[in-house]
């Protein structure tokens, strides 16, 4: 999914905040690329991704794709901003991103765009100027750029296990057509062209539960397919988050366990957590689950109505919180700036958990009186995932997830 220039981000403009435009001229894109401090990006990655980019764009990959002249250079040397914790977890925190002057932003993990969820691989304005993308596999990271990149172009999603514009990501899903063609030439900006769903492309809930987790999702783990997974996969599920070997599906995995409202849910989320070491939040990809985590807890809570479950969240949503409970100690002997985006994943992560007594509402307007006024990123999270609490609430959560472009 991508976000749409909103009321909020037209506020923002009002205010000052100017986005450099991205210049196309003889179908080059010249982007900048930029890494949040706490995230890995070197000069040779971008341009590779740009080649791949520029290659999945260029080749012609059969009938169900079109060659397009288009290339993407990298421009400038990739240098690295610290605007926010490096996960975007909502409105604000992508609007600070998106306001870095630049085009191309890898960050550390996206649990937000346009509204919250697991397992995120990007999020682009469209039209726009300025992509964010985590990294997650060497093979894709360009794949996914060039679909942030059509975004940005105005395009939108086109459903088709060969199309690049899917919502799904793989390395065959590469095809465009002569429209979009004409948009990736175009200047940023350009009309998007929309076309219906592909019959049949939509994920029937009857996919087998592993396939279901070992597909990559641009816009995050699908969550109507994800409260169908049978109760008895759990245990299969579990035991893939403890396969070194499987971690790049881990953010998938517990954004499946929380959907699916297994009594191991809960235990399985949290030891997850706790068990983590400093190594593994030092592992771009691990970090990424761990992030993707406080958001799993969020549906789990939202499914199962568990109070243990909403308690456990609550007491996880500031630094400080963490301080006092002894099952966060893992986490707090880790770099604070970890510890800050982890908490302000619980944030996000509580406007999922929408209960019949509002108890995750509750918390955030009470953490408010808590947090001291110096913390003001804290301040706009609680605020934002107020926001999206209430969306939640009104619209239940398949809805809410479904809304807009996620059709
Ligand atoms: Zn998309």
């Amino acid at each position: 999914m991508k976000v749409f220039v909103s009321w909020f981000i037209i506020q923002c403009l009002i205010l000052g905040a100017v986005i450099s435009p991205a210049s196309a001229q003889n179908n080059q894109h010249n982007l900048r690329f930029l890494h949040h401090a706490n995230a890995v990006l070197s000069d040779a990655d971008a341009e590779t991704i740009a080649a791949s980019a520029t290659s999945v764009l260029a080749t012609d990959s059969g009938e169900h794709d079109v060659p397009c002249p288009v290339t993407i250079n990298k421009i400038g040397p990739v240098n690295s901003f610290p605007n926010t914790d490096g996960v975007i977890d909502n409105a604000m925190e992508f609007f600070l991103v998106q306001q870095v002057s630049g085009h191309v932003k890898v960050v550390r993990a996206i649990n937000w765009c346009e509204k919250t969820g697991a397992a995120y691989l990007g999020c682009a304005s469209m039209p726009g100027n300025s992509l964010a993308m985590v990294r997650f596999s060497p093979d894709q990271d360009g794949i996914l750029m060039a679909h942030e990149f059509g975004h940005n172009q105005g395009l939108d999603h086109r459903l088709g296990e060969f199309n690049l514009m899917d919502k799904s990501i793989g390395p065959t899903r590469v095809g465009i057509n002569h429209q979009e063609c004409d948009a990736f030439k175009g200047d940023a900006g350009g009309e998007g062209h929309a076309e219906s769903p592909v019959a049949g492309a939509v994920a029937e809930p009857e996919t087998d539960t592993m396939t279901l987790i070992k597909t990559h999702y641009f816009h995050g783990f699908p969550v109507a397919e994800g409260k169908n997974i049978p109760k008895e996969d759990a245990a299969m599920i579990i035991e893939l988050l403890h396969d070194e070997g499987e971690k790049q599906w881990w953010p998938n995995a517990l954004a499946a366990l929380g959907l699916m409202n297994s009594e191991q849910s809960f235990q399985a989320i949290t030891d997850f957590m706790e068990q983590a070491t400093s190594d593994d939040f030092k592992d771009p990809l691990v970090f990424r689950a761990l992030a993707t985590a406080p958001i799993a807890l969020g549906y789990y809570v939202n499914v199962s109505q568990d109070q243990q479950a909403l308690n456990y969240m609550v007491n996880a949503a500031t630094p400080e919180r963490m301080t006092k409970n002894t099952e966060f100690r893992n986490m707090l002997a880790i770099d604070n700036t970890d510890t800050s985006a982890l908490a302000g994943s619980f944030v996000a992560g509580l406007s999922l958990a929408v209960t019949e007594g509002d108890g995750a509402l509750d918390a955030l307007q009470n953490i408010r009186l808590e947090v001291q006024p110096d913390q003001f990123p804290i301040f706009d999270q609680l605020d934002q995932s107020k926001i999206e609490y209430e969306r939640v609430k009104e619209l239940g959560l398949e809805a809410y997830r479904s809304r807009n472009d996620d059709n």
